[in-house]
This record gives structure tokens, C-alpha cells and sequence, in this order.
């Protein structure tokens, strides 16, 4: 028996939650429930987050949440709390399978069937902005080595579990060779160690493409942050069921699971809604929870209503669907399908092994770290070049010289090309002339002459080789 937290959430929430709860209950699954209130009413009693201290207790201590979507109140100062729940609790996965259900459901590729595993918590999503000049704002991007790997591993246990056949790896590796270089040098790592399953990697810009072109070419598609974030939409989309999709966040010690879709205030209180998509959000979570049997029973009888032309208002089409029914209706469709499989659409077959081998980050031993120069980044709304790198020169220090300038990552000295847009954030690299190590004490006093001299330093970012190779990028065009 497990013990699991639910809410009910907002507008549709309820009556989609008891469809769902009703149809995994009857298949025989084995769960207790503390149900706790977040959403509206919560946030307009005050308190932002939508969600109170008591039910956070209750959510850390059963550690596996299944929630209905929620109204987030118009107006500022509300903070969503799917990204809450999922920073604070650490879900680094997200999981979200988007197969088509042709010829039951429209959809322009017939033969799709993918998952998509979106990392959850770095990349540009870390939240850490700052405005430097008049002209640049930025946003630091940063992948970790942990990061990679949970995510890469989570992706091919996943593919195990579920008998899939491929991992793709989606990346912008070539134009980010440190961060994105990290994620497809990670999957190149973790790939080997699963050698019955295909794994490729494309670069993301044609990967995506070919996915929203032939989306049945890929099986599971393992992507950092923002990639992810963007294609699981277009995933669900063109699946041609955004309504029926659910999705999973998974942390080391709890998870959340999920429809995609938001609380459908219009349609609340109607009897109307689909409760598919929080449906599919609780096959996940059986099979997380190792109640594996009992999750393809409920997939299998899911499918078979939806063969069957048995269809919410959504996905009702005239000449296809045989009978159009309400939220209850539809769930006791699904229920008297426990049991059964689908005949056209392809039945589930579920691997009885309970849970994925994901085994506790292991840090590597520490590299041989070198500081070997320094990118000094200035605020400075000249235009001249020469005239700027004669400023920034001043600066240098007895062995330790400028060595080009870039604007927005393109070289702009010594040799840069007078047609090249420059914005007033410029970035000034020193190194020491003999190729050799730089201190911490020269960059405090290349800090202190721009001080003296008044160039406006933002911020300094510190080069290093780790075990001899160089890594920080060069200027573009050096
Ligand atoms: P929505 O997903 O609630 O609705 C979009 C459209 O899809 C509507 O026309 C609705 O009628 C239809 N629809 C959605 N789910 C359906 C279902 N299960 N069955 C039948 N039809 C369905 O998106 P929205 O209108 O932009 O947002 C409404 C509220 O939901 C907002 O307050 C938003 O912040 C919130 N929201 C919450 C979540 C979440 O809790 N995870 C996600 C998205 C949006």
C-alpha cells in the first residue's frame, strides 16, 4: 500500500481527480490518500505560493503527489507553484510521453510515439539574470555534471523499463561547447553502458525539425531545460492531444504527476471535461510507484475506450466517435474496459522490474585546475575600438597583457572588422605573455587600475585549463 498526496486543484480539477482516482482504484490500485488543498483559494487567502507549511509536511512525507491543474490568479505577485514544487523538491526529471491515437484521435502523423525527458532544474531556468550596461542584460546558463547525468541516466532507465528501442540526445553543442558540450559528452558517457539500446545525438535546431516533420523516426528524446520545454509542447501538440497528455516530475525522493493542460475554468462544474490527461499523470505514477501491472491494466482499458469512439466533447468527431459522455461517463468506460486491450491501437506491455536503477551521483575525482587568464567586461559607450583598447591597455599589468576584446562574443580587437554592430558591453581578455599561470592578486589589481582609471568593470569572469585543456570559449572569428 502507498500512501500518496492529492489535490484536486481548480476549475475542472475535482471532477477530472474523482474520474481518475475511480478508474485506478477499480483497476486495484493499492494507495492511501492524504489530499490536501492548493490553488485559488489558497492564494487568495494570502498566502503566494498557493500552497500552506502543513501541506508541503504532507507532500515531503508521502513523497509521491498527484495533482489536478490549478487557476493561478490574474495579477502579480502570485509564483506558480509548478515551479515551486518542482525547485523545491528537487524533480529534475520531466517526463512526457505524446503518442498519436489514430485514427481515434486527428493528428498529421499517424505512427508517433515519443517521450520526451526535459531536464528540470539548470540551464537558463536557474533564474539568475542581471542587467549590466544600459545596452545587454544576460542570463547565465549553467549545466552541471550531476545535472547530465541524473537526466541521461533517468532517460535510458526509462527506455528499459518501457522496451523502448532508442535514446536521442537534442543539442546546440556545436555553437555551446561547454554547456551544451557537457550534456552530449554526459550521454556519450552513459550511452555506453546500455548497449541493447540505439542512441544518436542531432543538433537541435534539425533534430527538432525532423521531429515536428517525422516525429515516428524518434523514441525517447533526452534534452536539457529550455530545449525541452519548448519541444514537449510542440511533442504534445502535434500528437494532436495536447488534452490527453500527462506528465511526470521526479526527484530523487519525491514526485509529481500530472495533466498538461490548465484548470479549464469555462468548463468547470459541467461534467463535461476529459480526464485522460491526469489519467495518463497516474499510469506514470503507478509505474513509478511499482504497481507496474496495475498501471498497463489502466492503459490498456484507456485505450480501448478511446477505440471504442467512446469520447469526451474535446475529442468527439462526428463519423468517428460512436457516443459523445461526460467526465463519469467516460470513467466508468474506462472501468468496464479493466481487463481489456485495445485492438488497433497498440497495447501497453509494461516490464515487471519495479523500479529504475538510479543509482546516487558519484562527484569524480577533482581535475588540476589552472587560472591561465581573465575576461574583464566593461561598460563603455564608445565606439572607436582602437581608442577603447587603448584605455582598456592601460590597465595591463608588468606580464600580463590584453589579449583581444570581443563585443556580444565576436572579436573586435586587434583586427576586427569595422562593419561589426557594437553594443556599449564589451569583454577584455588578459593573459600572462609567457603562457604561464595567472593569480587571483593580479586580477584584484587589474580591478584596481580600471578602478583608478575609470573604465567600469561589471563583472570578471576567471579562464581556466582543467587537466591542461582549455575551458572558456574563444572569441568568435580569433
Ligand atoms: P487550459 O488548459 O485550462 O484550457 C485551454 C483550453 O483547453 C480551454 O478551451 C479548455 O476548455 C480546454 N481544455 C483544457 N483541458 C481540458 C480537458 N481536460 N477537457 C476538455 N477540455 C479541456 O488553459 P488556460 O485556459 O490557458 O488556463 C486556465 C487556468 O489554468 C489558468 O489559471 C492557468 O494559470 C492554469 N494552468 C494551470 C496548469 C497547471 O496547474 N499545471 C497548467 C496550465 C494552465
Amino acid at each position: 500500500m502507498q500512501r500518496i498526496t492529492v489535490a484536486k486543484g481548480d476549475g475542472i480539477g475535482p471532477e477530472i481527480m474523482d474520474a481518475t482516482l475511480a478508474i485506478i482504484k477499480a483497476a486495484g490500485a493499492q494507495i492511501e490518500i492524504d489530499e490536501i488543498e492548493v490553488g485559488e483559494k489558497v492564494y487568495l487567502a494570502g498566502n503566494t505560493s498557493g500552497i500552506s507549511r502543513e501541506s508541503w509536511d504532507t507532500i515531503r512525507k508521502n513523497k509521491v503527489f498527484l495533482k489536478a491543474p490549478i487557476t493561478t490568479p490574474q495579477g502579480g505577485g502570485y509564483k506558480s507553484l509548478n515551479v515551486t514544487t518542482r525547485k523545491f523538491l528537487g524533480l529534475y526529471a520531466n517526463i512526457r510521453p505524446c503518442a498519436s491515437l489514430h485514427p481515434f484521435v486527428k493528428t498529421k502523423h499517424p505512427l508517433m510515439d515519443i517521450v520526451i525527458v526535459r531536464e528540470n532544474e539548470e540551464d537558463l531556468y536557474a533564474g539568475i539574470e542581471h542587467q549590466q550596461t544600459d545596452e545587454v542584460v544576460q542570463c547565465l546558463k549553467l549545466i552541471s555534471r550531476p545535472g547530465c547525468e541524473k537526466i541521461v541516466r533517468y532517460a535510458f532507465e526509462y527506455a528499459k523499463q518501457y522496451g523502448r528501442k532508442k535514446v536521442t540526445c537534442f543539442t546546440k553543442d556545436n555553437i555551446m561547447k561547454q554547456t551544451d558540450g557537457l550534456f552530449h559528452e554526459v550521454f556519450n558517457e552513459i550511452a555506453v553502458e546500455y548497449p541493447d539500446i540505439e542512441n544518436e545525438h542531432w543538433i537541435i535546431d534539425i533534430g527538432a525539425a525532423k521531429m515536428a516533420d517525422t516525429p515516428e523516426a524518434f523514441d525517447v528524446i533526452v534534452m536539457p531545460n529550455l530545449y525541452g520545454d519548448v519541444l514537449s509542447d510542440v511533442a504534445a501538440q502535434i500528437a494532436g492531444s495536447v488534452g490527453l497528455a500527462g506528465s511526470a516530475n521526479i526527484g530523487e525522493e519525491c514526485a509529481m504527476f500530472e495533466a498538461i493542460h490548465g484548470s479549464a475554468p469555462r468548463r468547470a462544474g459541467q461534467n463535461m471535461a476529459n480526464p485522460s490527461g491526469l489519467l495518463q499523470g497516474a499510469i506514470q505514477m503507478l509505474t513509478h510507484i511499482g504497481q507496474v501491472k496495475v498501471a498497463e491494466k489502466v492503459q490498456n482499458a484507456w485505450l480501448k475506450t478511446i477505440e471504442d469512439g467512446i469520447h469526451t466533447y474535446d475529442i468527439y468527431k462526428e463519423g468517428v466517435s460512436t457516443q459523445k459522455v461526460g467526465t463519469k461517463e467516460f470513467a466508468e468506460a474506462v472501468i468496464s474496459n479493466l481487463g481489456q486491450s485495445p485492438t488497433q491501437l497498440k497495447a501497453v506491455h509494461y516490464s515487471d522490474e519495479k523500479t529504475l536503477n538510479l543509482p546516487k551521483y558519484q562527484r569524480k575525482a577533482p581535475k588540476k585546475k589552472d587560472l591561465v587568464g581573465v575576461d574583464l567586461f566593461v561598460h563603455w559607450a564608445g565606439t572607436d575600438v582602437e581608442h577603447f583598447a587603448s584605455l582598456v591597455k592601460q590597465i595591463e599589468l608588468p606580464g600580463v597583457k590584453l589579449s583581444m576584446i570581443t563585443n556580444r562574443g565576436i572579436k573586435v580587437y586587434p583586427d576586427g572588422f569595422p562593419e561589426t554592430f557594437c553594443t556599449d558591453h564589451w569583454r577584455c581578455r588578459f593573459k600572462p605573455t609567457d603562457g604561464e599561470i595567472l593569480s587571483k592578486a593580479q586580477i584584484i589589481q587589474l580591478l584596481q587600475h580600471a578602478e583608478e582609471k575609470g573604465i567600469d568593470a561589471v563583472k570578471t569572469e576567471n579562464l581556466y585549463h582543467f587537466d591542461g585543456k582549455a575551458a572558456y570559449s574563444l572569441g568568435q572569428g580569433q
